[in-house]
């Protein structure tokens, strides 16, 4: 297919936001308002990840590439930012601090990266362990060393690849001739992402399932462009010093589960962490992690299982308090972010954090 349409453009960051924090940059006064507003908020910064790769804008790309946090140079600098200004702590250390009623160090970081892409191992680590910080890496223990994409960049991938020339996929409401251009396929890609995470999860994988099928696509392909870590590689890491957390058995939505089938996921991903890599396991971040992909429930069931603490996908700094330690809240980071965007996102979360309707994955 075609590759018209994609450009650097799509990375460039643009509107209100991103020109008012390079303003606020030249400005010179981003490290003294952060300071200020530590003065009136103990909270604790805990950024959210998903993949990091040589470009943040890789040619052709045909899987979910709002899920490209950053590129390897952005996530270097943003790193060094983190290490200079901040107080990188580890998420065992945030869990002992809540267990004992004391509060976390001012000025607390925490990374974490969610569904366990390869390149969080050949990239991210490597960076990670130059600069001596720590992160928090959730994976899914069904997709640990199977080489199979994760089902909902296989239907961007899909979308972006089939041959088909229209598009009926009822279940999402979408009937339509397909474009052939990368960018308008990706448009279509970003609607039926939306529309899918409204369907309870057995329906989800039923349709995916089905256009493997029709379109003859099937995830046991595999592809070197998205692929999960392995066991080797999580042991490596946690060698390292990474710390290894939960993200459920199959990136299903917890509270679009059946009650049984939920707590499943929530223990026996636990269960599976805790056996092949031998440590405690005790921090999940909840599949997709929006207000409809987890609840009451869902947290009542996380602590039955041993976790101490659990992180949603939606945007904020946490409190860490006992009140929120089964729904913390983290700043997602997105290949939009330019250097002043994150200085300023870290000094100012209220301002400047990125939000999106799509961004919940
Ligand atoms: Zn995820």
């Amino acid at each position: 297919m075609t590759r018209s349409g994609w450009s650097s453009a799509d990375v460039a960051a643009s509107g209100r936001r991103p020109r008012l924090a390079r303003l606020c940059r030249r400005s010179g006064l981003l490290p003294l308002a952060g300071r200020l507003r530590g003065l009136f908020r103990e909270d604790v910064r805990i950024l959210a990840y998903h993949r990091v790769l040589d470009s943040a804008d890789p040619e052709g790309f045909s899987f979910d590439v709002d899920l490209i946090s950053a590129s390897a140079d952005a996530f270097r600098e943003q790193m060094k930012l983190a290490k200079r200004r901040f107080q990188p702590m580890r998420f065992d250390e945030l869990a002992d601090c809540l267990d004992r009623g004391r509060r976390p160090p001012p000025r607390a970081l925490l990374v974490s990266f969610d569904d366990g892409y390869d390149d969080n191992h050949r990239i991210a680590f490597p960076i990670l362990s130059e600069l001596g910080l720590s992160a928090m890496f959730f994976v899914c223990t069904d997709h640990i060393g199977s080489g199979m994409p994760y089902a909902y960049d296989w239907l961007v991938h899909m979308l972006c690849s089939t041959g088909v020339e229209r598009l009926e996929v009822p279940e999402l409401g979408l009937h339509m001739p397909l474009p052939q251009d990368l960018a308008g396929r990706r448009a279509i890609a970003r609607t039926a992402l939306d529309r899918i995470k409204t369907l309870d999860a057995v329906a989800q994988e039923a349709l995916i399932a089905r256009l493997e099928r029709e379109w003859q696509l099937p995830r046991t392909q595999g592809h070197p462009l998205c692929r999960p870590m392995s066991w080797a590689d999580l042991r490596e890491m946690q060698r390292g010093g990474m710390e290894i957390g939960s993200h459920g058995i199959g990136h299903r939505m917890l509270a679009k589960l059946p009650p049984a089938e939920m707590r499943r996921e929530v223990a026996g991903s636990r269960e599976a962490l805790e056996r092949e890599l031998g440590e405690r396991v005790d921090v999940i971040s909840y599949p997709v992690g929006g207000p409809d992909a987890y609840d009451e429930d869902v947290m009542r069931a996380t602590r039955q299982a041993g976790y101490r603490l659990a992180c949603s996908y939606r945007a904020g700094t946490d409190a860490a308090t006992s009140a929120t330690r089964y729904d913390m809240r983290r700043l997602p980071i997105e290949r939009q972010m330019d250097a002043s965007w994150f200085e300023a996102m870290m000094a100012l979360p209220e301002a400047f954090s990125y939000r999106s309707r799509y961004r919940n994955r």
